[in-house]
């Protein structure tokens, strides 16, 4: 065993030897892998070895293709078959809500290069004989699915890595990581201590205990799950012979069920409603290639249903039922990157579709190691998504809920109730008290829309316009004719300071720093001139800055401050979280409103558009930002929250005469669309550039060599070749959600339209045939080719809804640059739950187009 390498990576599970696999191919050879036992001692070995595309987030399901794609390159390096059956699969509806859920789901596939077909219950049950097909309703093909071999697979990959000079160290566990004054990470084992650069944190079902070797609490638990294996069934073996193919992957909805063929029987897995945690607060050591005791019982109302979808399985005999434990995070998705605090500490755990995501895992983390980003936009399983707040019990509930509806739908207005409230503000009781449906906000209970009286406050979930519309109008229309008041205790708050403050700030962010009282709207951008932030900037004083931001990006941005931080203490940052709150008051009557409770003068001239002030309200010390996300005249009022109560109160006192109403964060969103605002997260997102985002006017190229500017002059001087868009859509009784597919009528391919980093998977056709190389698919565009008679798609949407005030369904996303301003009628279309809907690109925003009313 070498006493120095560059990084050690800790598990021998399929992601390990991933991780392992990419950093070597990636040309850090000088690498080390530990495993406690020998390779696959954790949830590998015991896996059903099922793969496939889909994931509702679409960037990660792009890493699946890709990990799907790899197969066949780390056999042929290795020598080791992982004994790949690509047989395709289909998803099963047994409602119409779930069609409409596969009909988004096809929909998204278009622009990710993924071939999905819309299928009949009968096309279904051709392809797997074993279902009664009067149970569903419709389907959805996906070609790229199928099952391997958990342990060829993972020793696949650790056979390439080692080929390529990494190093494999079995039998030997890490009992204890500390770091040096210089970085350099002792990692203790049994066998002695191995100076590394860099840790990563592969650990599978330990993952949590080696997180907290270096003070971290991981949001990860291990769920028991069962899976099923029948004798031989003359049924399969008939239809094998009869076809000359293999049975597909079934996946049932209804029963949260997963089957296949394996061997000459069956292979049927649940996610059972009464889900059982693993080893919920340590994981012994001693665990190794043993099972769980199965529960027969536990998964009995899933088999039920099983048995009743799939009647041809009920005859057969259960040869084995396999009960393992296997690690979630809160949603699902794995815990990937640096770990914000730690130097050098990187995660590549809670995969819990090792098999689907293990190879897109690995590529990411080892292009972020190796060049410092991970090439693609991994929000969806960057380690920083989750807050302090997901903590043990926490997690506990949450991957409960997340594993008992694991092939639920979740519709757009759905809020999860599991571990709720965790966080609330003072004014939680009052918001309930005012009828508010409240929502999950990073953690923190935040109004969304407030019921009329003598209603129940509850969504009625749905992917059509649901009992929200109208009191959301209805706070819209008060806000923009009157004045409204809102929580915002759920934006992101830090304050920079320092003597270098300011120096530091314009190293980070595109657009000027303002002068003091002043504020500035600035994206951020990483070194490939990507857009990683945006946010708003006050400066408090000559060394002292506010800067407000998105909530959910608050560990992430964190991780970024820190690591631009100078060495040398010249620079504070102070993240609030909730120690620092807001109220938010909007309209044209708020100025009145704001003066009645304010000893200053705020009229326009004193009191500016983009103007920060210290100020008492209503007797209570706050911050006061002369702005708001809903486009109107308007204001943010920050305060700590023991003042919250006071100035809340004071606010609906005073505004009784201007018919004051409460808006929650729905009525603002829908706000902001009509003023054609980005929202972070959606339309601005690390995979698209300053100018692509439409965000020309915040990126000053010439004040400062800021951190991305050289790639953000190279894209102004070639010309972005995406560019954000806003959209009225003639929609019927839906809005867009976010993810859909925008078809244009152009003759011209523009090829050029292709989603940032994405990967085209290969195609199989239903037997399996591959029908277009994998070579040929790597890097294509993944929306070229993509017809219907005149028709292309050329892009797609980011996120819309309803524009109450303006009366019209608006959406936003991404079309090539060429087309972004043809206003057009019939140009655009729009597809939403299957059907396309006439849409046309609105340049200036549909209400205030010329930013009057923020500014009287
Ligand atoms: C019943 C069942 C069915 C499944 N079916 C599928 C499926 O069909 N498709 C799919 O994609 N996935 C499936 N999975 C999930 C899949 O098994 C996991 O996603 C995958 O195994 C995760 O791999 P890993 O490398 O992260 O973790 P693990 O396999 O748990 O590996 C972690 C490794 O780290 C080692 N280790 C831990 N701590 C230390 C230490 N301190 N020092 C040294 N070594 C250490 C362990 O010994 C272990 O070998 C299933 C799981 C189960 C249980």
């Amino acid at each position: 065993m070498k006493s120095h390498v560059k990084a050690v990576v800790i598990g021998g599970g399929v992601v390990g030897c991933s991780v392992l696999y990419h950093l070597a191919k990636a040309g850090w050879t000088d690498i080390m892998l530990i495993e406690r036992s020998e390779l696959t001692s954790g949830s590998s070995w015991h896996a059903a070895g099922g793969f496939h595309t889909l994931n509702g987030d679409p960037n990660v399901a792009k890493l699946q293709a890709y990990t799907v794609q790899l197969y066949k390159e780390i056999e042929e390096i290795s020598g080791q078959s992982c004994s790949l059956h690509l047989t395709g699969g289909v998803m099963m509806a047994d409602t119409p809500e779930r069609m409409d859920f596969l009909r988004l789901a096809h929909a998204k596939g278009r622009y990710l290069g993924m071939d999905t077909e819309l299928i009949t219950p009968s096309e279904a049950k051709a392809m797997f004989p074993l279902m009664d097909e009067t149970n569903f309703v419709g389907a959805m093909w996906d070609p790229v699915e199928g099952h391997l071999d958990p342990s060829g697979t993972t020793i696949a990959y650790s056979k390439a890595a080692k080929k390529l000079g990494a190093e494999i160290v079995l039998r030997n566990r890490v009992v204890e990581l500390t770091q040096e004054v210089d970085g350099t990470w002792n990692v203790v084992t049994e066998q002695g201590t191995v100076k590394a650069e860099h840790v990563v944190n592969c650990g599978g079902l330990w993952a949590r205990e080696i997180g907290r070797m270096v003070g971290v609490e991981l949001p990860v638990l291990a769920m028991e799950h069962m899976y099923l294996l029948t004798e031989p069934m003359p049924e399969v073996e008939e239809f094998n012979k009869s076809t000359g193919r293999e049975m597909i992957g079934v996946l049932d909805f209804k029963g949260e069920i997963y089957t296949r063929q394996e061997r000459n029987g069956i292979l049927l897995g649940t996610y059972e409603k009464a889900c059982k945690p693993w080893s919920p607060v340590n994981t012994p050591w001693d665990f190794g290639h043993e099972l769980l005791p199965p529960d027969l019982d536990r998964i009995a109302p899933s088999l039920e249903i099983g048995f009743k979808h799939f009647p041809g399985i009920e005859k057969a005999g259960i040869k084995q039922i396999i009960n393992g434990p296997f690690t979630f995070a809160l949603d699902g998705n794995p815990l990937v990157g640096p770990v914000q605090g730690l130097t050098n500490f990187w995660c590549a755990c809670a995969v819990m579709a090792g098999f689907s995501q293990g190879g897109g895992v690995g590529l990411a983390l080892s292009n972020w190691m190796v060049h410092g980003d991970p090439g693609f936009d991994v929000w969806g399983m960057d380690v920083t998504r989750f807050g302090e707040w997901a903590g043990l019990r926490y997690t506990n509930a949450k991957v409960r809920e997340n594993y008992s509806r694991r092939f639920s739908i979740r519709f757009p207005n759905e809020e999860l109730p599991a571990a709720r409230p965790a966080q609330t503000t003072p004014l939680y009781d009052t918001m309930l008290a005012n009828n508010a449906v409240m929502g999950d906000s990073w953690g923190l209970e935040t109004p969304l829309w407030f019921a009329p009286k003598g209603k129940e406050p509850r969504d009625i979930v749905s992917f059509h316009r649901s009992n929200d519309f109208e009191p959301i109008g209805e706070e819209v229309r008060a806000t923009r004719e009157r004045v409204g008041v809102t929580e915002i205790a759920n934006f992101a708050k830090y304050e920079v300071s320092g003597p270098a403050a300011e120096d530091f700030l314009n190293r980070l962010m595109t657009n000027r720093m303002p002068k003091t009282g002043r504020i500035v709207l600035t994206p951020m951008l990483n070194e490939f001139g990507k857009l990683i932030g945006d946010f708003t900037i006050a400066k408090a004083a000559e060394d002292r800055f506010m800067i407000w931001g998105s909530s959910a990006a608050q560990k992430y941005h964190m991780r970024w401050f820190e690591k631009h931080l100078p060495k040398d203490g010249s620079v504070r940052i102070h993240r609030f979280d909730q120690s620092l709150v807001g109220l938010s008051i909007a309209g044209p009557k708020s100025r009145d409103l704001l003066q009645k409770l304010v000893d200053v003068d705020i009229s326009t001239k004193a009191f500016r558009f983009m103007d920060f002030r210290e100020m008492a309200v209503g007797g209570a010390p706050c911050l006061v930002n002369r702005i708001t996300y809903t486009g109107d005249l308007g204001y943010e009022i920050w305060m700590a929250p023991t003042y919250q109560r006071l100035v809340y109160q004071a606010i609906k006192d005073a505004g009784e005469e201007f018919g004051l109403i409460d808006f929650g964060m729905r009525a603002l969103l829908s706000m902001r669309l009509e003023k054609n605002f980005p929202t972070w997260f959606r339309e601005l997102r690390p995979i698209y550039g300053p100018f692509e985002g439409a965000m020309d006017r915040f990126i000053k190229l010439e004040k400062n060599d800021f951190i991305g500017r050289e790639a953000a002059a190279k894209e102004q001087a070639g010309g972005p070749k995406l560019r954000r868009v806003s959209f009225i859509v003639d929609a019927a009784d839906a809005d867009v959600m976010g993810d859909e597919p925008i078809w244009a009528k152009v003759s011209k391919d523009y090829g050029t339209v292709e989603k940032p980093h994405g990967y085209g998977a290969p195609r199989f056709d239903k037997g399996g045939k591959e029908i277009r190389g994998s070579k040929a698919a790597e890097g294509a565009s993944a929306v070229r080719g993509i017809v219907d008679g005149d028709w292309r798609v050329v892009g797609w949407v980011t996120s819309g809804g309803y524009a109450h005030y303006v009366q019209k369904s608006m959406a936003q996303g991404y079309v090539p640059a060429a087309l972004a301003e043809d206003e057009s009628a019939g140009l655009f279309e729009i597809e939403i739950l299957g059907h396309r809907r006439p849409a046309r690109i609105n340049v200036e925003a549909p209400f205030d187009p010329s930013g009057e009313k923020m500014r009287t």
